[in-house]
């Protein structure tokens, strides 16, 4: 029943969307034993974080071995954490599988940014302030502690928080009407009520619960039941249109437990539900092509193509923005490894992330305006020692392209979800070798059509221009790339599926295409 795997039907798409729920007046049990775990939550993500985050060196290691092998190795290593995880009873399983799911990200975020961004560096997990009220609580906690085993948890962990930080959310990773949480409705006053699996087997706060004449907003039928590892949490959610709409149309999948200190600037002492729904979306049909280049110059650049190969639409996506927050990206870098002590970047990061919605916006808005089919490039298969090297000569060296990897791949999920939610499909991923020095109008292939030029102010070189040394054709050098891609991602659509041992005929070959279509447009 929970978790069933529905298919989705012809002519849709799946795609999610978060809905914030307040919890509406819990009572003071119901405060304690959601404070209590999320706590116990915290520490033992920490725990294991220490226990099980791979070293700096280690880390360097994996960013350089081959995606594949990075895979293999987390995945054996997520298995070890799960074992592990296991044996602590001090969290509900509801809330183990979440812990792993976040622990996983964690590692294998850190694991794959190492040698590209050495200010990402290894994460320190967040500790609790021993200042703060939530230190104090935490201790309160042990002394009134019943279970020896948790109050010595809990007592190793606390000797070693030293820093301020904030409690993590609870996160349900799967909807479970006893290991994990759950949404239902009362049909006569329409209240929306989770049930959230919270509550350890041997713990204080136990509690029959008892689910009666309630429907679930998962599978539509009416439900009774007991439990007495879960608390009732009744949902605030008003005549929000939306909200309403997900719980008319969506499916709940995942949860996450927020206690909120701070609404708009002003102390408060909320909880919220934070409910991930799946929904359907009609599918749209694309007729162009619309291909993605992160540029050197402009965040940036698009090209749209139809299916001649024919220019629909060009430009830029402005990223003068970017470029100054990386610099004090790397200035801040410098500062922290010379000083050694806490910098907060948060602000920055969230400008350098607003680049990217800027960015993400702009590509679906042209996207809906041509009916394109999104082509980006795939950097995955580079290892990250590959990713780093760049063009000898770029203008002011340190980086080839204004798009990192991070952000790029920040910036390649925003655009899935984006374009999702509009019915497009996926785009289509097309290997970035060469697609900068690539001729569309004859497919020539040479290092040479990118001009370089000593720039203005005499501070390195600009490499904006593109002129083929074959047939000479010129545009703008980041737009070409774009354009290139664009017309790959159309190559790779008609391309039959490819059979180990066999090689693609000259004229199957991406310059071929380049060259017919080319050939055709001259015909039009
Ligand atoms: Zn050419």
């Amino acid at each position: 029943m929970a978790g069933g795997k529905k298919a989705t039907p012809a002519g849709y798409l799946k795609t999610y969307k978060t809905a914030v729920f307040k919890v509406h007046n819990p009572s003071h049990h119901k405060r304690a034993v959601m404070q209590h775990a999320m706590r116990n939550a915290h520490l033992l993500y920490t725990k294991m974080l220490k226990e099980f985050m791979p070293d700096k060196t280690e880390l360097k290691r994996l960013g350089e071995i081959k995606t594949f092998d990075r895979k293999k190795e987390l995945a054996a290593l997520v298995k070890k954490i799960s074992k592990r995880l296991k044996q602590h009873n001090y969290v509900a399983a509801g809330i183990r599988d979440g812990l792993l799911k976040d622990l996983e990200a964690q590692i294998s975020s850190s694991a794959g940014l190492q040698d590209v961004q050495e200010s990402v560096g290894s994460p320190t997990p967040t500790t609790l302030d021993p200042g703060s009220t939530l230190y104090q609580e935490a201790l309160e906690d042990i002394s009134t502690c019943t279970d020896l085993e948790e109050e010595n948890f809990l007592r190793d962990e606390m000797a070693r928080t030293a820093k301020a930080g904030q409690v993590r959310p609870i996160d349900y990773a799967r909807f479970s009407n006893k290991s994990g949480f759950s949404l239902y409705q009362n049909p006569e006053t329409k209240r929306v009520i989770a049930l959230i699996n919270i509550v350890t087997k041997n713990s204080r706060y136990r509690k029959q619960v008892t689910v009666k004449n309630l429907v679930s907003l998962k599978t539509g039928e009416f439900m009774g039941f007991s439990t007495k590892t879960g608390i009732l949490l009744p949902l605030e959610f008003g005549h929000d249109f939306h909200k309403k709409r997900f719980i008319e149309e969506g499916e709940p999948m995942t949860a996450k437990l927020y206690h909120r200190k701070e609404r708009n600037g002003k102390p408060c002492d909320d909880f919220e539900l934070h409910v991930t729904f799946k929904y359907l979306v009609k599918k749209r049909p694309t007729y162009t092509w619309l291909g993605v280049d992160r540029g050197i110059y402009n965040l940036a650049a698009y090209s749209v193509n139809d299916e001649h190969g024919t220019i629909v639409d060009a430009g830029c996506i402005e990223g003068r923005t970017l470029r100054h927050v990386q610099r004090q990206l790397e200035r801040r870098t410098a500062d922290k490894q010379r000083r050694r002590g806490v910098v907060r970047g948060s602000k920055r990061q969230a400008h350098a992330d607003e680049a990217v919605h800027v960015a993400a916006n702009k590509i679906v808005e042209v996207a809906k305006k041509y009916d394109a089919h999104v082509v980006l490039e795939n950097l995955k298969n580079l290892s990250a020692t590959r990713f780093k090297t760049r063009i000898p000569g770029t203008r002011r060296g340190g980086f080839n392209k204004l798009l990192g990897r991070v952000q790029y791949e920040k910036l390649k999920n925003i655009l899935e979800y984006k374009l999702r939610k509009e019915g497009f499909a996926k785009p289509i991923l097309v290997r970035a070798a060469g697609t900068s020095i690539t001729c569309p109008e004859c497919g020539n292939w040479d290092k040479e059509n990118r001009k370089k030029e000593q720039a203005a102010d005499g501070d390195g070189f600009k490499m904006d221009e593109f002129v083929c040394t074959k047939c000479g054709h010129a545009a703008d050098a980041d737009e070409n790339a774009a354009r290139v891609i664009g017309l790959k991602g159309m190559w790779q659509r008609q391309l039959p599926k490819y059979t180990p041992g066999t090689t693609l005929a000259e004229d199957k070959k991406f310059d071929a295409f380049l060259r017919q279509h080319a050939e055709k447009r001259s015909r039009l």
